[in-house]
């Protein structure tokens, strides 16, 4: 496994593979490694030549009251663990080099950011798609991997994709879960005892609105009732959003009628913001 930190020899690597036709799978992440990240990997490794992942804690994607400074690192067991599963290369650029100073670049999608975790991280998704852009710059991917647990960040992803024409195809690949149901999340680290266990209920109540859906029930109202109430059992979950929407355009639905629709949420477990989500098929 190859280890770069200049932005200029990761592109230089990259151009090298374009010219020798090998097919690249790129897999942006900002560390903590847990099997949700290694899910990604371990699909690009099989479905490409060569493999690149990226370690970068993004600045521009975290608000001024988030946790920027206490995000967690973990560079010599992530590094262990890329290595182990055969990795080709692991970017790991420094925030300097990515961001030098007077840098004055952003890159926005509009429309699909304003909806779910754009309102409460208003300028979250500029940051993602904006070090997104550089990264794919620097390592000219043919496939980028992404976890549907981010489900509006692939929308986003998409987007960019296809209105900038970047030559990269998004592949998106399902949520891993502790065993107990919880999605996998670098944040859960963060959780007390207690919190681990109310975090349960993220998954739960998801279960139990895609429950009640399958038994017929077609009323958002009623749905996100349900929700609200199995999360409100304990007291220390506080509800960011709870979302019933269309699963391409984010907007909320009143009543189900189509063929899928997207329940997501994010909830605040003291300080830590959790989210979660699933796609349910509309039996006919
Ligand atoms: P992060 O390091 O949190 O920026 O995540 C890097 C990538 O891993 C993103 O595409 C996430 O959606 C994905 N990811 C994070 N958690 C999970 C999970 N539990 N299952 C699948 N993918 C995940």
């Amino acid at each position: 496994m190859e280890i770069i930190r200049d932005p200029k020899a990761m592109q230089e690597i990259a151009i090298d593979l374009f010219k020798r036709s090998r097919s690249v799978g790129f897999v942006p992440t900002m560390g903590a490694l847990h099997d949700g990240h290694v899910s990604l990997v371990k699909a690009s490794l099989h479905d490409n030549d060569e493999t690149i992942v990226s370690i970068f804690v993004n600045p521009t994607q975290f608000g001024p009251d988030e946790d920027l400074d206490d995000y967690p690192g973990s560079i010599d067991e992530d590094t262990k663990r890329l290595k182990s599963l055969h990795l080709d290369y692991l970017f790991l650029p420094k925030k300097e080099d990515i961001y030098p100073q007077n840098y004055l670049t952003y890159v926005e999608v509009q429309g699909l950011t304003n909806r779910l975790c754009g309102l409460s991280r208003p300028t979250h998704f500029k940051g993602v798609t904006t070090v997104c852009s550089i990264l794919f710059h620097l390592t000219l991917p043919t496939v980028a991997y992404f976890g549907q647990k981010d489900y509006q960040q692939t929308l986003v992803i998409e987007k960019l994709l296809k209105d900038l024409h970047f030559p990269i195809t998004i592949k998106v690949m399902p949520i891993v879960r502790d065993k107990d149901g919880l999605a996998l999340s670098s944040r859960n680290q963060y959780l007390s005892g207690n919190e681990r266990i109310s975090a349960l209920r993220i998954n739960q109540s998801l279960e139990k609105a895609e429950h009640l859906i399958h038994e017929g029930e077609r009323n958002v109202y009623i749905l996100k009732k349900a929700i609200t109430e199995h999360l409100s059992k304990s007291k220390d979950i506080h509800i960011d959003y709870i979302s019933i929407c269309h699963p391409k355009t984010l907007i909320d639905l009143t009543q189900l009628t189509i063929g899928k629709v997207l329940i997501a949420l994010s909830v605040y477990l003291g300080g830590t913001r959790l989210i979660d989500n699933r796609i349910v098929k509309l039996a006919n």
